[in-house]
Order: structure tokens, then C-alpha cells, then sequence
């Protein structure tokens, strides 16, 4: 298997950009959809699995580079899993994330039932590597938790401030970025595509 020496970050989404080169081994030439600013295609698929490889494969065609995407979304049981593939929808136009989290906020207030009992929520990731061949792989992360019953924390992005991961106490937004990227749903994807760059 040939390795891959440089590749394209799919994402028009700077948390997003940060956590995977972050992921990337450092020796890995990297390139930013900014350095050809091209727009985000629309997000058609049903499942963060299809989205990713729209992106991944829609990027890959206008650069002629390997692309690596990311679709990814927050699902909470007691929502019947959304906001799921429309996490980033729930932000608006502007990508509003305060926005994004008081609506999570407003539909879950509006259970009656006490919210401790089933208040299960997780993080899913679908990384796609999509070469100029048309040859694709695509695995998925996630990372089981709940939604904290107040926005906490500052670090991180988009439901960061929400979310807390199973054994901790702290939301994703209170952890030292290097932690949450360590353990979140994104390094589960990438730990599968790994052997595609070492
Ligand atoms: P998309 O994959 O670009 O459609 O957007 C996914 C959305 O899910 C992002 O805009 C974030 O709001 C949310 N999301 C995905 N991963 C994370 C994460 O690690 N922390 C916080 N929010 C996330």
C-alpha cells in the first residue's frame, strides 16, 4: 500500500481543521480548502457516512487531490437522535452555535419526564479518504455520553459546551483541547484510517 505524503482537509469548518491536522502526522503535507476556496457542496446524503464521501469526493474532483472529510453530528436519545446529521444545520446559515445549543436546550426542556434517567447522547464521526482513482475508504467513530444540563466551558467548538463524555464530569467545552481530541470521535474514525499515512 502506497502512503500518502500530502492530502486535502476537507472542511470548511475551522474546529473541524484544527483536531484533524492536529490527528495527521506532522510530516504530512497539508492543504486547506482556503488555499483553493472552494464551497462546501450541499449535503444530500441521509447518513454521515454518504455525506462524507459527497464531500470527500466532490473536493477530491476540483483539486485532483487525495481529500480527507469529515461528517459528523451529534445525536441525543431523547430527541429521537438529532439533531444527527443536521448538527452543523442547527447552527443556521450563520453557524450559530449558541443558537444550535439553546434549541437542544428549548426540545429537551420541553420533555416532561425527568431527563436523568435516559439522557444518552454520542458523538459520531465518518472520515472519508477519497483518491483522484475514484478508490474510497470510510470508517466511523463514536463516543458514547450525555447532555450536561448547563453550557459549560469555552474550549473547543460547535455542542462542545454540552456534551460530556462517559467517566468524565466535564463537558468537551471544559477539557483541554489535546484531551477531548484524544479520546473524542474523531481519533475512534481516524485510529481505522490510520495505516493510510504512518
Ligand atoms: P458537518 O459534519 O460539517 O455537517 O457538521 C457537523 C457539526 O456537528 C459541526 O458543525 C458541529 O456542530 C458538530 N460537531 C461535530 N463534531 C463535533 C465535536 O467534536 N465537537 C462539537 N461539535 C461537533
Amino acid at each position: 500500500m502506497k502512503k500518502i505524503k500530502e492530502i486535502l482537509i476537507g472542511t470548511n469548518n475551522q474546529g473541524k481543521f484544527k483536531e484533524i491536522c492536529a490527528l495527521l502526522p506532522k510530516k504530512i503535507k497539508k492543504y486547506s480548502l482556503k488555499e483553493f476556496n472552494i464551497s462546501s457542496p450541499k449535503e444530500t446524503g441521509k447518513s454521515f457516512r454518504k455525506n462524507s464521501l459527497i464531500k470527500a469526493s466532490y473536493f477530491s474532483k476540483k483539486t485532483n487531490l487525495i481529500c480527507l472529510s469529515d461528517d459528523s453530528g451529534l445525536e441525543i436519545k431523547y430527541l429521537q437522535g438529532k439533531p444527527g446529521i443536521f448538527s452543523s444545520r442547527w447552527g443556521g446559515k450563520k453557524n450559530n452555535f449558541n443558537l444550535a445549543i439553546k434549541k437542544v436546550y428549548s426540545k429537551m426542556n420541553k420533555i416532561k419526564k425527568e431527563w436523568d434517567k435516559k439522557n444518552f447522547a454520542k458523538f459520531v464521526c465518518c472520515l472519508t479518504i477519497y483518491w483522484p482513482n475514484k478508490k474510497y475508504v470510510s470508517r466511523v467513530g463514536i463516543i458514547k455520553g450525555k447532555i450536561s444540563k448547563y453550557k459549560k466551558g469555552k474550549k473547543g467548538f460547535g455542542y462542545d459546551p454540552i456534551f460530556i463524555p462517559d467517566g468524565y464530569s466535564k463537558t468537551f467545552g471544559e477539557m483541554k483541547p489535546s484531551h477531548k481530541m484524544s479520546i473524542d470521535h474523531r481519533f475512534k474514525a481516524y485510529i481505522k484510517i490510520k495505516k493510510f499515512f504512518n
